[in-house]
């Protein structure tokens, strides 16, 4: 079944009917009514996926698609365009230039957490930049997956980009067939045998994956303010984004007064109970509930801890002086659970982080200049936002992407377009000046070439 699905969509790409621009403003304009016009059927396969409220769907997985599409559009035949380059003293007279092409099928494959942006942003891209695309959306948040399969047939074009649903299975067969690229977002595990998958066709691949985003809290800081931006970035989605706060590392000083913030923060966000909150979301399945609850033990729980299997519900949870050695601290968590890990000052929290893999994320609250710079210059991670978390996410023009184990290669805006394009290196030139050609043309008079 998905190996007709491949080949049917290869056969549609060869007709080249992807490729006019005007084709693919075409499609990104009907994208862009299937989201309007569906709107209220999407908000409700997410409430019972993951209960994500109206207005967390709206913001979380609907305004950024919409706005990558939005800039799609209105950059498209600029992104298309030759890109010129430099030229040496040989190529003066040359037409040199970089011409972006569509590489051909590629696959999506998107993860759970928000099952319309991962799967939805780089079929954006691999639109703009004129490809075909099989989507392959989580199974675990079934509802979207469904609703997914449902309504892009009744929008695109059937052929170019169909959306095969599944698990493990489905996709593993999907990944035996030959792609021109593969788009994978998930886990790093998966993502290791997406890449060996790959390797068997020589397929190129971008591998937004996750790991342990660490945020640092500097003694010199605003923490009322550093605590209502690591607790709306952790809790929100009930902590299963991939660029969420894992744990903090702070000084053991400030640990008292953070976790008070905390507290009167998750007060005013989800009042006095949060199961009743229509803005706290829920675990998206029992494996990830009892993962998390047994992720507990050995930890000391500062504030929250309560829980229902019934309902997957997980309060907001902190949990303090947890030590570094402990099961929370050695996989990436993934949920309501906030670790608060005590450091002796930024040497020892950039030598914390610089210990463990390379993270999709890190994040620096402080007022002190000289701290800010510290973190930058001697970290790394696939993205940072200082004094905030998450929002360098929210802007296009920045690349979004892991390095090491959180991922390779980047997207959003013309970050896909790029990654889904191959730019191919134009050198053209006319038969005329043949004269000057001489020189390089064998018998070769043996001078020296430099002095
Ligand atoms: P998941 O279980 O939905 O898996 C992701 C995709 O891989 C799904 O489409 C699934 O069908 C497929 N899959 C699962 N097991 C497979 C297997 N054995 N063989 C082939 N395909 C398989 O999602 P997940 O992996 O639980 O996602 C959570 C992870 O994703 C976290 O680590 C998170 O940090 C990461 N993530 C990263 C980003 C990012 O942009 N970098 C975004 C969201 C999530």
């Amino acid at each position: 079944m998905e190996i007709e699905v491949v080949d049917r969509t290869r056969a549609a790409y060869q007709t080249g009917r992807s490729r006019p621009l005007q084709f693919r403003l075409q499609q990104l304009r009907a994208l862009r009514r299937l989201l309007s016009e569906h709107e209220a059927t999407i908000s409700a396969a997410l409430k019972q996926d993951l209960n994500k409220s109206h207005f967390n769907a709206q913001l979380f997985e609907l305004i950024g698609v919409e706005t990558e599409i939005a800039l799609a559009l209105d950059k498209l035949s600029e992104w298309a365009a030759p890109r010129p380059v430099q030229k040496n003293l040989l190529s003066m007279l040359v037409d040199a230039y970089i011409q972006p092409e569509p590489l051909g099928v590629v696959l999506i494959i998107g993860a759970w957490n928000y099952p319309w942006a991962l799967t939805l942003k780089p079929l954006v891209g691999a639109i703009a930049a004129g490809n075909a695309a099989v989507v392959k959306p989580s199974e675990i948040t079934q509802h979207s997956a469904n609703l997914l399969k449902e309504l892009l047939p009744q929008y695109l074009d059937k052929e170019l980009y169909p959306v095969v649903t599944g698990g493990a299975s489905e996709t593993q067969e999907l990944l035996r067939q030959r792609f021109d690229h593969i788009f994978y977002t998930g886990s790093s595990a998966v993502g290791k045998l997406v890449m060996e998958a790959a390797a068997r066709h020589l397929s190129p691949v971008t591998l937004e994956l996750g790991g342990k985003s660490p945020c640092y809290v500097d003694k010199d800081c605003d923490l009322a303010v550093a605590s209502r931006r690591i607790t709306w970035g952790k809790f929100t989605n009930c902590g299963q984004t991939c660029i969420a706060p894992d744990y903090v590392l702070c000084e053991p000083a400030i640990q008292d007064r953070l976790l008070q913030e905390m507290q009167r923060t998750l007060q005013e966000f989800y009042g006095d109970d949060p199961r009743t909150s229509p803005d706290y979301g829920r675990i998206v399945s029992e494996r990830h509930f009892d993962r998390l609850i047994t992720l507990m033990d050995d930890c000391s729980v500062a504030l929250g801890g309560q829980s229902d299997r019934s309902e997957l519900y997980i309060a907001p949870t902190i949990l303090r002086d947890v030590d570094p050695s402990c099961r929370l601290m050695q996989e990436e968590v993934f949920g309501p659970l906030l670790a608060l890990v005590t450091v002796n000052g930024v040497d020892d929290a950039i030598r914390f982080m610089n210990d463990r893999e390379k993270p999709l994320a890190i994040y620096v609250f402080s007022s002190s200049k000289k701290v800010i710079k510290k973190v930058l210059a001697e970290t790394s991670s696939g993205g940072v936002t200082v004094n905030d978390v998450m929002m360098h996410y929210t802007l296009s023009s920045l690349p979004f992407g892991g390095v090491g184990q959180s991922g390779m290669g980047r997207y959003h805006g013309r970050h896909t377009y790029d990654q889904l394009s191959h730019l191919r290196a134009c050198y053209v030139t006319s038969p005329a000046l043949e004269s000057f050609n001489k020189a390089r043309y064998p018998p070769l008079s043996h001078g020296r070439l430099r002095k």
